[in-house]
């Protein structure tokens, strides 16, 4: 049988009810107990590495799972995180560049509902997860929720109480888990060791444009951050207001700072040189495109860049570089898969 470690850091899935709301207190070895049916597909083992409503994570947390993962890599044939919804999927996607081509699943689940209340989904998720992760065939970072199975990098949350809490943006699902059999669409394949990353530089800022506002935010931000994620509008671009945006990022860039623009449509992503609004800034200055990439993905991916180099040229050749399929537009550039 195989043996998997449950890495247990807190969220709904471990909460209990208290006079100021749900915060959690069920531990690893808790959860493992109230899934009896575990033992029967495999040898699970817990471990409590936080116990946090996921709000209150932070980068350095992302740091303790994975280094939790690193520490017991050899030990077990798979790994799963239990973790709260509400930042999950940026999790899924720091563990996916501090753990990079892992040939051993490390899945990520939750709930919606604490695992001790009525009509949870919290023994449906961690039976998936627990299935996923002893499926032969499987490995990099997933999140498994509610019977998907969503790609680390391209996980987002897009419900805030529903069972069906999960969409995986620009990109398919690769693979539904019903009953505890899973049926895969995609396969990857990862052979060799894993890579590890230890470094993460959380100087990463993120704007989201509105009607009407003025570039002001865009200076704050970028005197005080080391890289700044612009969430525009539409395929991208900036307000025209007589190049007073252009001139906030053209002084941020000459200061050494990296600017990525994104989109705030959910799905398909950025194109900057298609309206004029988008097409200066993509030609005149050396700003970053996410063209296909979740915003998730983008910040966790900028923080372990930046935790590596602050050079332009290799910040935007690392950012280019497709990782666990975070990026599709630049399959011509050389990427890990
Ligand atoms: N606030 C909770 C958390 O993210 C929500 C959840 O787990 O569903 O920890």
């Amino acid at each position: 049988m195989k043996k998997i470690l449950l890495i247990a850091t807190g969220g709904t899935i471990a909460s209990g009810n208290t006079d100021a709301g749900l915060t959690p207190t069920v531990s690893g070895e808790e959860l493992l107990r109230a899934v009896p049916g575990l033992k029967n597909i495999c040898e699970p083992h817990a471990i409590q590495v936080l116990n946090l409503d996921s709000t209150d994570m932070t980068p350095a947390d992302w740091l303790v799972i994975s280094g939790a993962i690193e520490r017991y890599y050899d030990q077990y044939d798979g790994f799963v995180v239990a973790h709260g919804t509400d930042t999950m999927a940026y999790t899924a996607a720091a563990l996916s560049y501090l753990v990079r081509r892992s040939p051993k699943p490390i899945v990520l689940t939750g709930a919606q509902k604490p695992i001790h209340s009525e009509n949870t989904d919290s023994q449906v998720n961690l039976l998936d997860a627990f299935a996923y992760a002893c499926s032969p065939g499987s490995c990099g970072v997933v999140i498994v929720f509610n019977g998907s199975v969503i790609l680390g990098t391209r996980a987002r949350k897009v419900r805030s109480k529903s069972f069906s809490a999960f969409s995986s943006i620009n990109y398919p699902e690769l693979a539904s888990v019903r009953e505890g059999r899973v049926l895969r669409y995609i396969y990857l394949n990862y052979q060799k060791p894993p890579v590890f990353s230890h470094r993460l530089n959380d100087s990463v800022g993120l704007v989201k444009l509105i009607p009407g506002m003025g570039p002001e935010v865009l200076s704050y931000m970028l005197r005080r951050k080391d890289a700044l994620v612009v969430e525009s509008f539409g395929v991208g671009g900036v307000p025209s207001e007589g190049s007073r945006f252009f001139d906030a990022i053209r002084r941020g860039v000459k200061a050494g700072k990296t600017v990525v623009m994104t989109t705030q449509v959910p799905n398909e992503g950025s194109d900057l040189t298609v309206y004029r609004v988008g097409h200066r800034l993509k030609t005149d200055l050396p700003v970053l495109e996410a063209y296909d990439m979740t915003t998730e993905a983008v910040v966790a991916k900028l923080m372990w860049i930046l935790g590596q180099t602050r050079d332009h040229g290799e910040v935007s050749r690392l950012f280019y570089g497709s990782i666990s399929h975070d990026m599709l537009y630049t399959e011509e550039l050389p990427h890990e898969g």
